[in-house]
């Protein structure tokens, strides 16, 4: 996955009840991502950051014209649409990430005395799913229970604590990457039904803010993916993919 960002004026119009547009991949027809957030400002106003990425290679180029083709190549016109109306303020930057990492240090047999690790050194997934902080709290949560333990053997507990956390964020990253045709890897057995279902999710999402919270949730963390298999959302899945008339997607 290679990203291409840039800062960007944030017009003195812009709604304020918008909090970002963001334009997620419809993998394996559409790979390519977008987003609009603001951040914090500078001396001469508020700013947006604007990040395109795609996989394969497929990646924004750094020039006026191909940015924008780019964005105009997404799954949704909004935020091609929006991105036209904007004015630049920086160059652009660049981000590749290559492969999923997870450190097994539960796996030690000899856990140095007091060492633990948290975050990216512990276990780093892709960053459009937007969970290594929401990660990151859950470690620490697990680290903090296992101080209140004492320091006897603490990297030991933790790490094999906090395996079972990880494992979460790591299911659904490597089940969603599969999505994609360039990964390489050992398939999750449930992967393709799964992927299959929460595409249908996304979609019942346009429609319910209910079921999009939901989704919500899962991808940050905050509930388990069996959520997704709540009556109210698969009452929404069933209802989408019966009645839904319009293509949700444009083709590269
Ligand atoms: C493009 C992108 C978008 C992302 N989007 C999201 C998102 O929307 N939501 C989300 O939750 N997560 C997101 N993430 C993931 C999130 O940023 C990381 O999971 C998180 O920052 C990891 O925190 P960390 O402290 O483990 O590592 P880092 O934030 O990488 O911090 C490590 C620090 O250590 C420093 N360092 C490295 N080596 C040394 C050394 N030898 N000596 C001293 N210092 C050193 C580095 O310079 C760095 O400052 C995104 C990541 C990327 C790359």
């Amino acid at each position: 996955m290679g990203y291409t960002s840039r800062m960007y004026r944030r017009p003195a119009n812009c709604q304020r009840d918008r909090k970002a547009l963001i334009v997620y991949p419809k993998a394996p027809l559409n790979t390519k991502f977008g987003y609009i957030s603001p951040v914090e400002p500078d001396a001469s106003g508020e700013r947006f950051i604007v990040s395109l990425a795609g996989c394969g290679g497929d990646y924004a180029p750094s020039t006026e014209e191909g940015f924008l083709e780019h964005a105009k190549q997404l799954a949704r016109p909004e935020l091609y649409e929006y991105l036209r109306t904007l004015t630049p303020i920086g160059d652009f930057s660049h981000f590749r990430f290559i492969e999923n990492r997870r450190r097994r240090y539960e796996a030690m047999t000899n856990c140095p005395e007091g060492f633990m690790a948290v975050g990216d050194a512990l276990c780093a997934v892709n960053p459009i799913y937007a969970q290594g902080i929401s990660a990151i709290a859950l470690e620490l949560r697990v680290m903090e229970k296992c101080l209140a333990g004492g320091l006897d053997g603490i990297g030991r507990r933790y790490f094999k604590k906090v395996a079972k956390t990880i494992d979460v964020p790591w299911f659904i990253t490597i089940c969603e990457d599969f999505r994609y045709p360039h990964t390489k890897g050992k398939r999750p057995f449930f992967a393709g039904f799964l992927n299959a279902y929460t595409g249908k999710v996304l979609e019942a999402s346009g429609a319910s803010s209910a079921v999009w919270k939901t989704f919500l949730y899962v991808l940050h963390l905050v509930k388990y993916p069996a959520v997704l298999f709540s009556p109210h959302v698969v009452f929404a899945v069933i209802k989408t993919t019966l009645f839904r008339k319009e293509p949700l997607v444009t083709k590269q």
